[in-house]
């Protein structure tokens, strides 16, 4: 038989005996396929006798005790006779021709995993909980699966329409049956893992009745996928980048503080937004109660997944920690005496540098180096308390005689950015413009500091404006300046800093062909929902005080000194307006 169409239902949707009938029509040839319909602790519904008789087809119902959604797909796979499983759910209709589709792609994609898009059926119920799920899920497929459909998309596996040769879905384990969410998901993701690649159908379309209520897809729902998505981070850690869990610690200070009390306060928030979700959908017909309504089902939504996610986790403490840090990245130049016509910005003196990493040591701050934040973005490995990452760009040769030791003095490393065709020589970008000339670190000086315990990384070759680049030359930046620390010091880097903090587009892709992370002069924290490839870092200054140092390192802004900026260009305009 070349095709086995599986449905698992626990018989709750109306809806059934319509999938059912759609599947059981397919103008794929009668004997070339069979349908079965494994049952979740429930009886045969009457219906399924008379579609029995009247179908073409081999058509199966398979009863079981109720062992969840996972369990009823294994049965379904294992008892198949068909080449090809193509699954589908009780809440999909399917137009005729699906299966030749699939079937289609199956013999021009032998080995790999096809996949159709699911759009909200016109059917569904009509009300805000369907709009909501059809502007994320069918933008999702129109739009983010359809980009990235060449190199096939490892979550498509988390839906139905979904079709792969069942002989190499039983090879690799099945379902995993401990999974009561997310266990499509997660066999996605180790699909991906194993090699397998995904074929997306773009013309392959299923629609998806909704009967969600408000409720339920903003409440169980949600909190269930919270928990979901948590276990899945604990079995793949590499998936916890892609997850929705970092995203309560993303943004600017005042949003995450105002996400975190409501989460916090989830029951108070539900007993004002839940009757108000009720009133907009009653009224959804005008647009700006509509679209305050879908903000209110998302605000709802976050809460209980994030309430599922910290009690997967077991405390908000543990959620915090493995999912929810947000690293300050502090950027220092030249630690030593500023030289008249100096970029502001450029040294730090050795005494107020001895003031910022008393204070950090005083406060509870723990260095960490890019390799330790690395491990925790992609694997979760601990980190320790309020953690922080010191840069130092360009690599002065001053900085070995003051700031290193200083470091050391407090059990501090610095990840220190290298210019790799300027070692032992000068910073000729910044003497070329008419600033100061000072002495860089040699091949032998980093070979000493990176013995030491100090971090490195690449700054380029030659410390150009990367974005007014061709693709080769920055291709050249990025990967003879790596190849070159580790020639001449021994050194492999994993992370690049861009030249002047300026990137595009372009720069950062090529970054992230070569590097495992890259840095910014964008200010903000860093956390799980950032890109490694913009990691932003905070500006240190001579002038910054230790509660400036306090503004940015918890807020990742220092609203002082932006006020003190404000101020003078306020000043500098009505000196010329005079
Ligand atoms: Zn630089």
């Amino acid at each position: 038989m070349k095709a086995s169409i599986i449905i698992a239902s626990n018989g709750r949707r109306t809806i059934l005996q319509r999938a059912i009938r759609c599947t059981l029509e397919q103008s794929f040839p009668p004997d070339g396929y069979e349908v079965i319909l494994v049952l979740d602790g429930c009886k045969e519904p009457d219906w399924c006798e008379a579609e029995r008789q009247k179908a073409r087809c081999h058509f199966e119902v398979i009863c079981e005790p109720k062992r969840g959604q996972a369990a009823s797909i294994n049965k379904g796979l294992r008892s198949a006779n068909g080449e090809l499983a193509l699954f589908l759910d009780d809440d999909i209709l399917c137009p005729p021709d699906l299966l030749f589709k699939h079937v289609e792609a199956y013999e021009r994609h032998p080995g790999q995993l096809a996949f159709g898009p699911i759009l909200t059926s016109e059917e569904s119920r009509a009300s805000l909980a369907t709009e909501w799920i059809r502007n994320r899920n069918d933008t999702w497929f129109l739009e983010t699966v359809h980009e990235n459909s060449e190199c096939g998309w490892c979550f498509s596996f988390a839906n139905p329409n979904t079709s792969a040769s069942r002989a190499l879905l039983l090879e690799s384990g099945a379902l995993d049956e401990s999974f009561w969410r997310y266990n499509d998901t997660e066999f996605g993701f180790r699909l991906w893992k194993k090699g397998l690649r995904f074929v997306y159908l773009p013309d392959a379309t299923v629609s998806h009745v909704v009967t969600e209520s408000i409720a339920d897809l903003a409440g169980k729902h949600a909190y269930e996928e919270g928990r979901g998505e948590v276990r899945l981070c604990h079995k793949h850690p590499e998936y916890r980048r892609f997850t929705t869990l970092g995203g309560l610690s993303h943004g600017r200070t005042l949003k995450i503080v105002l996400r975190r009390m409501m989460v916090s306060a989830c029951a108070l928030a539900e007993a004002v937004l839940s009757p108000a979700t009720l009133m907009a959908n009653a009224l959804r017909s005008i647009p700006s109660v509509r679209r305050a309504g879908l903000r209110m089902i998302s605000w709802r939504y976050l809460c209980h997944f994030y309430r599922g996610a910290i009690a997967e986790c077991g405390s908000w403490k543990n959620f915090h920690d493995e999912f929810a840090q947000r690293l300050p990245v502090l950027t220092y130049h030249r630690v030593g005496q500023a030289e008249p016509g100096e970029w502001h910005a450029l040294s730090v003196s050795k005494s107020r540098m001895q003031t910022h990493l008393a204070w950090l040591k005083r406060n509870g701050w723990n260095s960490i180096t890019s390799s330790q934040w690395l491990a925790w973005l992609e694997s979760g490995t601990p980190l320790p308390p309020k953690p922080v990452l010191i840069t130092c760009d360009d690599g002065y040769a001053e900085n070995t005689v003051d700031a290193f030791p200083m470091l050391q003095k407090y059990g501090f490393v610095a990840l220190t950015a290298v210019v790799t065709d300027r070692m032992g020589q000068t910073n000729e970008w910044d003497s070329n413009a008419g600033l100061p000339r000072f002495q860089l670190m040699s091949a032998e000086d980093v070979r000493t500091w990176a013995a030491n315990g100090m971090e490195f990384a690449s700054h380029s070759c030659s410390h150009p404006h990367l974005p007014e680049l061709s693709d080769a030359e920055v291709a050249k930046e990025l990967a003879v300046s790596r190849a070159s620390l580790n020639a001449a010091a021994g050194v492999d880097c994993n992370s690049f800093v861009y030249p002047y903090g300026e990137y595009n587009d372009q720069v950062c892709d090529q970054a992230s062909r070569h590097y495992r992370l890259a840095f910014t002069l964008d200010p903000g924290l860093n956390g799980l929902a950032g890109n490694p490839f913009r990691m932003r870092r905070l500006t240190v200054s001579q002038n910054d005080t230790p509660l400036d140092l306090w503004f940015s390192i918890t807020l990742g802004r220092n609203p002082i000194s932006a006020a003190h900026r404000k101020l003078r260009r306020w000043f500098s305009t009505r000196d010329t307006g005079f």
